[in-house]
């Protein structure tokens, strides 16, 4: 038997698994370009088709070491039965961040009222689907219905996961409609809190940080999507300074790899403060498991293997391996 050590699952708190589909194939242009190929193949989704296709992609991120996800998801009731069971099937934890969408977008996403939302809400949650509030955006969900999401979580104590301050231009409208920004926004109408998420606060300002951290919030992070459509860099050192806490996603899975997405972390905060080790290998592990369960609301979720001797850990120090994981190993050192 090779030797073997035990941790804590990873949590991706960000996923939408449908993405996967774009692997490599769509390439050039911002990301509002890529956007429009995302949405076609939304379109195109159906039950049957959510049911392999996420089977496969929750395999594929179960053999990575993250054994519970966060599936953002925004193309129906129907689907996301088919992704529950995917889950199940694959032996991934899913936490069901069912979205509202009232503007944008394509006719699937979308509900007629805020009422109807909470409704589709109810139904997953009275089948026994473990869910979490997902207004998609500031863009997508206007003031009242921010205001009745956010009050429903508050009192049902559900997750609530938001999408904000990935792109300039969701800011700029934010200011044009609302006079303020888009985790300002969130702030007045109710949405942040301790059980709050905010997914991916790339441009946020000093005075969004502030906000985030006051409330207890929690900022997902998903460094090689943001990468990959171009959206920017994490303002990690300045969330660290506040010690807002942190979780990570594998967001539209062009890559399925927590160790890579951790030193990525890690990475974009030495480039920005010249120094090494400003989260360190203790806390950045904590962000990919314990810090996703809390922003999800999971109390319990599978642990993985990694093994000893595995290549990528051949020479290192028994003392040094934590550190090793994270600084020079992949996916590919966890026990399938
Ligand atoms: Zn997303």
């Amino acid at each position: 038997m090779t030797a073997s050590l035990v941790l804590p699952g990873f949590v991706n708190a960000h996923s939408h698994t449908f993405q996967r589909a774009l692997r490599g194939r769509v390439g050039g242009g911002d990301f509002w370009a890529w956007r429009e190929q995302m949405l076609a193949e939304a379109e195109r989704q159906t039950p049957a088709l959510v049911r392999e296709d996420y089977t496969r992609a929750y395999r594929e991120m179960r053999a990575a070491g993250y054994t519970a996800v966060g599936e953002f998801h925004y193309l129906g009731v129907d689907e996301a039965w088919a992704a529950a069971e995917a889950a199940s099937e694959a032996g991934v934890e899913l936490v069901l961040l069912h979205v509202a969408y009232a503007r944008g977008g394509l006719p699937r996403m979308r509900q007629p009222s805020v009422a109807a939302y909470l409704a589709q809400v109810e139904s997953l949650r009275g089948e026994g689907v473990p869910v979490g509030l997902a207004p998609h955006s500031v863009r997508a969900c206007p003031a009242d219905w921010l205001e009745e999401i956010g009050a429903y979580a508050t009192a049902e104590q559900l997750p609530l996961h938001v999408h904000a301050d990935e792109q300039p231009r969701e800011i700029e409208e934010c200011l044009a409609e609302h006079g303020c920004r888009p985790i300002e926004l969130l702030a007045r109408t109710g949405c942040l809190g301790p059980h709050t998420t905010v997914v991916h606060a790339t441009h946020a300002d000093g005075a969004e940080l502030d906000l985030l951290a006051e409330s207890g919030a929690t900022i997902c992070a998903c460094p090689t999507t943001e990468a990959d459509l171009a959206d920017g860099f994490l303002p990690a050192a300045r969330i660290e300074h506040r010690r807002i806490s942190l979780c990570i996603g594998s967001d539209s899975n062009v890559r399925i790899d927590p160790f890579e997405e951790l030193r990525e972390l890690e990475g974009i905060a030495r480039r920005q403060t010249g120094r090494r080790g400003v989260f360190g290998t203790e806390r950045l592990l904590c962000f990919g498991s314990d810090e996703g369960a809390r922003s999800l609301g999971l109390e319990r979720w599978p642990d993985l293997g990694i093994d000893l001797e595995h290549r990528s850990l051949a020479g290192v120090a028994p003392a040094d391996v934590f550190d090793a994981l994270v600084a020079g190993c992949g996916a590919d050192v966890v026990v399938s």
